[in-house]
């Protein structure tokens, strides 16, 4: 065996380089965690070409000495850890004092630091890990590090890189992280010599939600709320303003980012029935434990993190999640497209909500633009706004409301073909089951009057609510109730049974998949029986059904089962009382009482939880006087 030799310091940064820094993005991480922690309120990004040759982080905070910027590229050099207890730090937040160790080692380096009782500045130069220039250097407080070539010496880590585009994506990324856990730093971040995000740094997170994010999420529900030893705060886009991936999806725990299957499948459980199948909430969420409660991988460049105890952090995130959709009304504006400038007008005129043109990767508002989204978004009515007006005006408005009769709610009329009668009473709204105390569901004021306007179309119900006009989709809004009804009734659906059994034939897979499921298909109301090839014989329905949208009921709950979840009976369930109370609604384009269509709007009205169709669609939007006065440009 040869003999054992001990590697050199520049071999071992190496080594430690190919953990911590894997591509630029790493690099822009570790720098901008060393500018937070010198207390700087500002920090700005710049990169070229993906951060492969140029990538500068400039910070206002304590800057270093002389010495202390020598030390700081050595191995093991860290401020951050004086005593023996303050190891415990490592494990959160992982501090190893070796990230500019590693990135020098791979690159080259310019440093510019000074600490506010100097009268002069540092400026040290590196290439490989060794100090090639140092002088003395005018310069504000603070550290500038500007790293170029990086893996220029280490050919093998250079070939991993994807292109330009793609490591730019990835620093971007990494500056919206630490955008989005330091809402007290400003940050900005420039690519190619073009600003692409800048954050006010005021302290708000949802300030640098939206600076960071874009208008596309809309605006978003707040979340607060404490669980046992964890809190849980920040923000969650409301159902309709789901997107198409997760990437806008962000949590943190103890402030560290983190990526974590459990706390992604709490956030979309609280989501269940309200949003469309391939779609997904936007959130940035703080998880804030008990050091003893995670464990967290004290790998610097790792983001995963274990739970001792599992259920609760689903429970904290779920139902905290959960709270905020139910306080938050979804009821999305009519969109009208901004007017189009005048021809002959000047460039200057242009309506200030046209969206920025940007060509890139993400949309970002900068701060200022955010001012304008945040000051117009003041604007809209909120809730507790709106119960506190309703309060004072309610009783005796009522008596001056126009129109009173159209208000009062008739019974419904038993139509003679399919549609089921809307139910009596408002089902309950759908609670949880152990719901905890600590989440209040609030409802919206029912007690400002409204006016059944009219129908739209056989399909849209138009009401008069203050200075709201509401157009409710009468198929999803009674898609909904029905769904809640039948949803809220945890045992068999009711059932009835036909005179003359239908014979149904179809697929014999489908023919064996719901054989195979009976007991599931008598708790939805349905009792089938074998009936020769490829037939089934259908003996009982749900209540709610024709006999003609039963076998067509069927046939799509043959399609659930093939594509379900098979392991998830709730799903599988939900997924058959969708397919029940979908098939059982009334539908655009049929003609419909009036009566009836004032029971419904009432109902969504009054009930906070009827927001969307079990698919995710909207049941209600809202036309505000002001928008309508805007359009006819009467304000
Ligand atoms: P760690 O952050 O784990 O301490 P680093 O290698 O990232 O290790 O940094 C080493 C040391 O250099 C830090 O502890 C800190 O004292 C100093 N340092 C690094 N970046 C800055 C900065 N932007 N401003 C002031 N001091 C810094
Ligand atoms: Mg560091």
């Amino acid at each position: 065996m040869s003999k054992i030799i001990k590697l050199s310091p520049h071999i071992a940064n190496l080594i430690a380089a190919g953990e911590v820094v894997e591509r630029p993005a790493s690099v822009v991480k570790e720098l901008l965690e060393n500018a937070v922690d010198a207390g700087a309120s500002q920090v700005t990004v710049e990169i070229r070409d993906g951060g492969m040759t140029f990538l500068r982080v400039t910070d206002n905070g304590c800057g270093m000495s002389p010495e202390d910027a020598r030390t700081a590229f050595l191995r093991h050099a860290t401020s951050k850890l004086k005593t023996a207890e303050d190891l415990a730090c490592i494990t959160t937040m992982g501090f190893r004092g070796e990230a500019l160790a590693a990135v020098a080692s791979v690159s080259r380096i310019d440093l510019l630091t000074r600490t506010p009782s100097a009268d002069f500045g540092t400026s040290l130069s590196l290439e490989a890990g060794n100090i090639t220039e140092e002088s003395e250097a005018g310069c504000p407080v603070g550290t500038t590090i500007i790293v170029r070539d990086l893996f220029f010496n280490t050919p093998a880590r250079m070939k991993f890189m994807k292109s330009d585009t793609v490591e730019g994506g990835k620093v971007a990324s990494a500056v919206q992280m630490q955008a989005l856990a330091h809402p007290e730093v400003a940050f900005r971040f420039l690519r190619d010599g073009k600003e692409v995000l800048s954050t006010p740094g005021i302290g708000s997170l949802e300030a640098a939600v939206y600076c960071v994010y874009g208008r596309d999420s809309g605006k978003m529900a707040e979340v607060s709320s404490k669980w046992e030893k964890f809190t849980l705060t920040g923000f969650v886009s409301k159902p309709t303003d789901a997107r198409p991936s997760r990437a806008l999806q962000t949590f943190f725990v103890n402030g560290r980012p983190v990526k974590s299957r459990l706390l992604i499948a709490a956030l979309e459980e609280a989501y269940r029935n309200q949003i469309m199948v391939g779609k997904f909430p936007a959130c940035v969420l703080h998880l804030t434990t008990p050091a003893s409660a995670v464990d967290v991988n004290v790998h610097p460049a790792k983001t995963e993190v274990k739970f001792l105890n599992e259920k609760a952090v689903f429970d904290c995130v779920h139902y905290g999640v959960l709270g905020a959709l139910n306080k938050t009304p979804d009821r999305p504006q009519v969109q009208f497209k901004p007017t189009p400038a005048p021809a002959a007008a000047p460039a200057a005129q242009k309506p200030a909500s046209a969206a920025p043109k940007q060509e890139n990767f993400f949309r970002t508002m900068n701060a200022q633009e955010y001012k304008a989204f945040a000051s117009a978004m003041k604007d809209a009515p909120k809730p507790s706004a709106l119960a506190a007006a309703a309060t004072a005006r309610a009783v005796d408005a009522r008596a001056s409301l126009p129109l009173q009769e159209s208000v009062h709610i008739p019974t419904p009329v038993q139509k003679p073909s399919a549609p089921a009668p809307i139910q009596e009473k408002a089902a309950p709204a759908p609670v949880p089951q152990q719901e905890p105390e600590q989440i209040a569901i609030a409802t919206m004021p029912t007690d400002i009057p409204w006016r059944y306007v009219g129908e739209l179309y056989s399909s849209y119900i138009l009401v008069e609510q203050g200075d709201e006009a509401y157009l409710i989709d009468k198929h999803a809004a009674h898609e909904r109730i029905l769904f809640e009804k039948l949803k809220a009734n945890q045992e068999a659906i009711s059932s009835q049974t036909l005179l003359t059994p239908i014979p149904h034939r179809m697929a014999a897979d489908s023919v064996a998949l719901l054989l195979d499921n009976q007991s599931v298909l008598e708790e939805l109301g349905f009792e089938i029986q074998e009936f020769g090839e490829n037939t089934l014989l259908i003996r009982q329905i749900p209540m709610d059904l024709d006999g003609e949208h039963a076998t067509d009921a069927l046939e799509t709950l043959a399609e659930d089962l093939r594509n379900g979840r098979k392991g998830q009976k709730d799903s599988i369930r939900d997924e058959l009382l969708h397919t029940v109370a979908c098939k059982a609604a009334i539908k655009a384009g049929w003609q419909s009482s009036e009566q009836e269509l004032l029971k419904l709007a009432e109902q969504v009205l009054s009930r906070e939880d009827l927001k969307h169709c079990p698919h995710g669609r909207p049941i209600c939007i809202t036309l505000s006087k002001k928008e309508l006065e805007k359009q006819f440009k009467r304000s």
